[in-house]
């Protein structure tokens, strides 16, 4: 291959979210001492103090890149194991872009999925690593949050969603994220891959609220409802549970269900298309693809299909998230990866961008990262790679540039801070 047909490869894999499931070589710790928490604490805390480059006298400008495995400790699943390798059930395909806007028993069984997954997902609290993120926002010291996760957790643990407990008032906060208007955050947050919240017309971009598609699939599909409540009832659903068969929920919100009756869910199509006319449905208001076999009724329609605001295996990013992700790059002066393997070539991108430019490239991961030894190479910023679990070494850095110990329980809408943190790099 020549090197223009690399770079075009390149280029195109870029925009496109492809699964990636080949080990990667083990993390080189850096510095070479911060093998032990106390160590990683301190490192941490001087790459995120490290002065600006360019300018000076201004707060610390980290861009923090966040992966799966941030949101291990909130219940949800990780792609990866502890030693790095893809541990999913081998049998397990995620579902891809192609096959969801033309097959309606591909979309059948990817709700009838999601449909189980969902509870697990909606019910998902933000974790220690998430509050000491949103904390170092709200400080400065980080500046904007790029995450490749669809669970939320970082826009439930922002500073600008106050909430007095963690429950129940955070179902308020997730659905009204569902809608859009909302003023923009401070700092940013990104998420490349999309969002659970919502579902997507595919015809007119109507925003549906996750929450309330659930409702209206528990209507049209009575024997899966009781199923999922006979699930819960059985604990099954809980990551942690150690009762009976426990059903796996992946990172991207369905569940491995082997041999389940995927032919017989029943989805409804976008309502604002259906009140438009030309989207067939039977009488409990289900899209049927192919009833009249009017014009619009061939096997590539999709008016009125709604998808979930994710992006799917083998889709491009958004070019507006893709803009916003790319300014973030620019803006930046470091970038700290936390708890993603950066498989997605979309994700890999941006580091290599920031490690392009010369500036600081730091990670914290359980196992290593694909093709981490080139961002090290160059000795042209600071640098940081641990090997440690995220939510104790980044808890223990908020705490010590406090200079106190924090209830982590407490939503940091609700935390005052001292003199110390806010008064940091300024
Ligand atoms: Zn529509």
């Amino acid at each position: 291959m020549t090197s223009s047909e690399g770079n075009i490869l390149e280029s195109i894999s870029s925009m496109i979210r492809i699964p990636y499931t080949a080990p990667f070589p083990p993390a080189i710790i850096y510095p070479p001492t911060a093998i032990g928490k106390s160590a990683g604490v301190t490192a941490l805390q001087e790459f995120l103090l490290a002065p600006n480059s360019s300018d000076r006298t201004s707060k610390s400008r980290t861009l923090v890149l966040t992966g799966a495995g941030v949101s291990v400790e909130s219940g949800l699943a990780d792609y990866r194991g502890e030693n790095g390798t893809y541990r999913l059930n081998k049998k397990y395909r995620p579902i891809f872009y192609t096959e969801f806007i033309s097959n309606h028993e591909a979309r059948k069984r990817y709700w009838a999925r999601s449909f189980l997954g969902w509870p697990t997902m909606r019910n998902a609290r933000p974790n220690k690593s998430h509050m000491a993120i949103a904390l170092l926002g709200a400080t400065g010291l980080v500046h904007g949050i790029i995450t490749q996760n669809v669970d939320s957790l970082h826009h439930l643990a922002h500073p600008q969603f106050t909430s007095s407990t963690i429950n129940p008032s955070y179902r308020t906060i997730f659905d009204s994220l569902a809608h859009p208007g909302l003023p923009p955050l401070v700092p940013p947050i990104v998420e490349i891959h999309g969002t659970l919240r919502h579902t997507a017309c595919l015809t007119c971009s109507f925003l549906h609220p996750r929450n309330q598609f659930q409702h209206t699939l528990e209507y049209l599909n009575p024997a899966w409802t009781e199923f999922l409540h006979n699930a819960q009832n059985k604990d099954a659903l809980n990551p942690n549970t150690t009762r009976g068969e426990r059903i796996r929920t992946n990172p991207d919100g369905d569940v491995d269900l082997p041999g389940a009756p995927y032919t017989k869910f029943r989805y409804p199509p976008c309502p604002k298309c259906l009140s438009e006319g030309g989207v067939e449905v039977d009488k409990d208001g289900a899209h049927v693809p192919c009833l009249s076999g009017g014009d619009y009724c061939t096997k590539k329609n999709t008016k009125g299909i709604l998808k979930p605001s994710v992006v799917f295996f083998g889709e491009g990013v958004q070019s507006n998230t893709k803009n916003a992700a790319d300014q973030l790059v620019k803006d930046s002066e470091r970038i700290l990866v936390i708890g993603s393997s950066l498989a997605a070539y979309s994700a890999l991108k941006l580091v290599k961008e920031v490690a392009r430019r010369g500036k600081g490239v730091g990670i914290i991961n359980i196992g290593g990262v694909r093709g981490e030894a080139e961002f090290f190479e160059a000795d042209s910023g600071p640098r940081l790679r641990l090997e440690l679990p995220a939510a104790d070494v980044l808890g223990d850095v908020v705490e010590q540039l406090e200079g106190r110990s924090i209830d982590w329980a407490v939503h940091p809408g609700n935390l005052q801070f001292g003199e110390s943190i806010s008064g940091l790099g300024g």
